[in-house]
């Protein structure tokens, strides 16, 4: 396997740790399971070397994650804001796993900016805010963080084994990140799941953990998400929108709508896939997907102050629902790569 970083990088990671004695972990609101499968992974390497990390993410995750070991330690700003400031002031090393800027962190990240910690940021997303770390380990071709994770500690280390503990949380990432191995797989990158696979993990249960266990009220959602899709052939897109009146007919708990997005690119000749949701925080998230050649990470960037990968980006509208959609449609036609191609 090629190494991804410098050995003076990771000198220089392993001098931040031996000169530091309180570890605190982060990674991005709405953790997905690549944020927390390598927020556990890191942790548990570092719990391995002799350190007693803690992890911090800003906002409730999925009941589908919490299989993963330790994640019943999981910090959560949103709920428990002083015990979790208190931890980050005596902090004197900062992970942040999983996210590009610290704004992706909402009040946790704006928090974070008053303090001086060190920060050493692993992450797989388009465009670093440089200024906001002290130490960057970034590839942005790889396929999820906790592939990054592994990768660094197989640099640490020199071996391609890990505990089943950390081999568990990485893979649990790894999969859902790569939508169960359909995108962003390199040949590197399954010999890597080799690799865990022989750590000692129950892949199947890790699996089923994850993708077997839908409410009924997420299922029901995922076939009214279906039923009342909207779709622009012109374009060849397809979108979905949630009001909060809908979420909370189908009683709405984090992570219900998680993956929804992908299913409309299984429609033949559909290349861009949005899903529309009603924040309670006032505002209207957006959650987009692309095959092939469209950038979504662009179209995000540049009309919904986010961003992501090329294939599946993040953003935000600050309008009303309806006032969103129009302005969505509206820009469409000036991306030409959308149009149907004779
Ligand atoms: P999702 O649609 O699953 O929320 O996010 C897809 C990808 O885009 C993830 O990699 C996520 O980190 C990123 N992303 C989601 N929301 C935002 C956002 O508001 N801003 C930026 N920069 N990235 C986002
Ligand atoms: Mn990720």
């Amino acid at each position: 396997m090629n190494k991804l970083f410098s050995n003076i990088k990771i000198a220089e990671l392993l001098g931040m740790l031996s000169s530091s004695r309180r570890i605190a972990i982060v990674t991005h609101v709405n953790p997905d399971g690549d944020a927390i499968g390598s927020t556990i992974g890191w942790s548990n390497f570092l719990k391995e070397r002799g350190f007693n990390p803690v992890i911090i993410v800003p906002n409730h995750f999925p009941d589908f994650l919490k299989w993963i070991n330790c994640t019943e330690n999981i910090f959560v700003h949103f709920n428990q804001k002083d015990t979790c400031e208190k931890l980050l002031r005596n902090a004197d090393l900062l992970f942040c796993l999983d996210f590009n800027k610290l704004s992706r962190l909402d009040a946790l990240g704006e928090y974070i900016m008053t303090l001086n910690v060190k920060k050493v940021l692993i992450d797989h997303h388009i465009g670093v805010e440089e200024k906001d770390f002290n130490l960057v380990f970034s590839k942005t071709p790889i396929s999820s963080t906790c592939e990054l994770v592994y990768r660094i500690i197989w640099q640490i280390t020199n071996k391609n084994r890990v505990s089943p503990q950390i081999a568990e949380a990485l893979y649990a990432g790894i999969m859902t990140d790569t939508g169960a191995f359909a995108h962003s797989c390199s040949s590197e990158l399954f010999r890597i799941v080799a690799d865990l696979m022989e750590c000692g993990i129950d892949r199947e249960k890790i699996h089923a953990s994850v993708y077997n266990s839908f409410s009924v009220n997420r299922m029901r959602l995922m076939g009214y998400c279906i039923s009342k899709m909207e779709i622009l052939p012109e374009y060849r897109t397809a979108y979905i929108t949630l009001t909060k009146e809908e979420l909370d007919r189908f009683r709405f708990e984090p992570g219900d709508t998680e993956g929804f997005v992908n299913i409309p690119l299984s429609i033949k000749d559909v290349v861009l896939s949005v899903f529309f949701t009603e924040s309670k925080d006032n505002y209207i998230k957006l959650s987009l997907r692309s095959t092939g050649d469209f950038s979504v990470d662009a179209m995000a960037r540049k009309y919904f102050t986010g961003g992501g990968h090329k294939n599946a980006s993040g953003g935000k509208s600050f309008v009303p629902l309806n006032e969103t959609v129009a302005f969505f449609k509206s820009v469409l036609p000036e991306f030409e790569e959308l149009k149907i191609e004779n």
